[in-house]
């Protein structure tokens, strides 16, 4: 309330700038999405967003939006990376919590009747919940080798094949990663969870293919109506929340100056160019090839599981990494601002990249046609996979959606929802074979409590910031 926003034109909305707001806010929505998230606080947050330093055009809540810590999820915000800041809170907690998507040649008949011993399986053989170890036990010297290189180091140890890496952004190594950053108690969190999905919204999801919306696109992700796909969401488990915690704790003890500027705690940033600024983007880089080790695991270990369940090797059902989208990060690049190229810190919490076609950071299989988007939508509600669309460069600092959002939080949900019921509706209704550590965790998950990712997918392709390419449905489901 309180709260102005003016049309700019379709599916665009602005709150203009006013008092210490260094930029105005923009919202991406249709009118029925608005209506969803002016219920929660996504628009006050993205607003106070802007009272961030170096702040550049203006920060963009997407269509999934909901209210986050401090920043809401499905933001964006880009910093000067000189003058600017960069800030933990609007990364997350889950640094590169994401989404991989790995294809199949196995068609939905290929699967039909082995649904339960493949559910049960893969729930048996991938470690999910709270506690339960990881794919990988080990040390911190692992650990330290895992932050430094990223996939380069699953490779290394066999849980790897090259295009897995050519297939992944940064080939699944980022730069500047630097593991002295990351605090002894992070490493001794992560060191029993390499290879783990961990518990709540996280999930590994057989899919099959529905429909192919662009055949050319769909032919050059290897999509095609009836195809199974497998989709892995997670992030880089609590060494990535002790990492946000520690800097969180940092910038409130050497930049209160800062924080005392900003309207909530929440957003608190460490300036650009200052040691802390630097130290928590290599720490932050670092948690990100840790995720993307975590997410390699669990996909080599599905193969595994595939090649048990359907009798035949990996390689003979072309299980290969389509792509993997972080949605949790913030990266340096390059942008184009007014006509000047300015580096900046883009936040996307929340939020995918999605460059479009011709961009020389989209790898280059797929470059001709635009990066490969992933956007999941419920256990039960189709998923999407999109292209980077040719307006999200000016629009979006090269970004789109990351899912369909949440509707309600996970208290309401457990009111609303018995976690077995949902299990039982969507075995009979659906047959989508689902199993999770707790039937509170699939309560909180029911397709109910998330919004309407159909819509979602509909305005990220109207704006052309994320064409829509193919849409999947749900086969079977572990959660933690
Ligand atoms: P987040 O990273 O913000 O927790 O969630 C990403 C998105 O994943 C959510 O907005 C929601 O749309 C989607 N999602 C959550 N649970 C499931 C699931 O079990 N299956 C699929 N396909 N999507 C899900
Ligand atoms: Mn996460
Ligand atoms: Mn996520």
């Amino acid at each position: 309330d309180g709260i102005t926003l003016e049309r700019v034109r379709e599916y665009v909305w602005e709150i203009p700038q006013e008092g210490d707001m260094r930029a105005p806010a923009r919202v991406l929505a249709s009118e029925s999405l608005l209506e969803v998230i002016k219920e929660d606080k996504s628009l006050e947050q993205i607003k106070n967003t802007t009272h961030l330093p170096g702040i550049t055009n203006y920060a963009i809540c997407m269509p999934d939006g909901h209210q986050g810590y401090g920043f809401p999820v499905g933001g964006v915000g880009a910093m000067d990376a000189e003058n600017g800041c960069i800030s933990p809170g609007s990364v997350g907690y889950d640094i590169n919590c994401g989404v991989r998507m790995m294809r199949t040649n196995l068609t939905y008949s290929d699967l039909e009747g082995k649904e339960e011993e493949l559910v049960d399986s893969l729930f048996t053989n991938i470690p999910s919940g709270l506690g339960g170890g990881g794919i990988v036990e080990a040390g911190v010297d692992t650990v330290d080798e895992i932050l430094a290189r990223g996939v380069d180091w699953a490779l290394e140890h066999g849980h790897a094949v090259e295009s897995d890496l050519l297939h992944c952004e940064d080939e699944g190594m980022r730069e500047g990663a630097d593991p002295d950053k990351v605090s002894q108690k992070a490493k001794d969190r992560g060191k029993n969870q390499i290879g783990s999905l961990g518990s709540g919204n996280h999930f590994l999801e057989v899919q099959r293919v529905t429909d192919v919306f662009d055949e050319e696109v769909g032919e050059a992700f290897g999509l095609e109506e009836d195809r199974i796909v497998v989709l892995i969401h997670c992030g880089s488990r609590g060494l990535g929340h002790q990492t946000c915690n520690d800097y969180l704790r940092k910038i409130e003890q050497q930049h209160q100056g800062l924080l005392n500027q900003l309207p909530d705690k929440e957003l608190a940033a460490a300036p650009a160019g200052s040691q802390l600024a630097e130290d928590y983007y290599g720490a932050m880089n670092a948690a990100i090839n840790f995720a993307w080790v975590n997410r390699q695991l669990i996909m080599h270990r599905t193969r595994e599981v595939f090649e048990r369940v359907f009798d035949r090797p990996w390689e003979a059902m072309e299980m290969e990494l389509l792509y993997d989208v972080a949605h949790n990060i913030a990266k340096k690049e390059t942008h184009d601002v007014d006509g000047e190229t300015r580096e900046l810190y883009v936040h996307r919490k929340g939020a995918t990249r999605a460059f479009p076609a011709g961009h020389p950071e989209v790898p280059k299989a797929y470059r001709d046609v635009g990066q490969p988007v992933i956007i999941p939508g419920s256990m039960g509600a189709g998923s999407y996979v999109l292209r980077g669309g040719e307006h999200s460069m000016d629009l979006t600092f090269g970004s789109t959606a990351h899912g369909a959002g949440r509707l309600m939080s996970r208290t309401q949900a457990k009111n609303e929802y018995w976690g077995g019921d949902v299990q039982d509706e969507l075995e009979e209704q659906d047959r989508i074979y689902v199993k999770a550590q707790s039937g509170a965790t699939i309560a909180e998950e029911a397709p109910g409590v998330y919004k309407d990712v159909d819509e979602v997918v509909r305005v990220s392709d109207a704006l052309g910031i994320g064409d829509k390419v193919a849409r999947t449905f749900p086969v079977c489901n572990i959660k933690g």
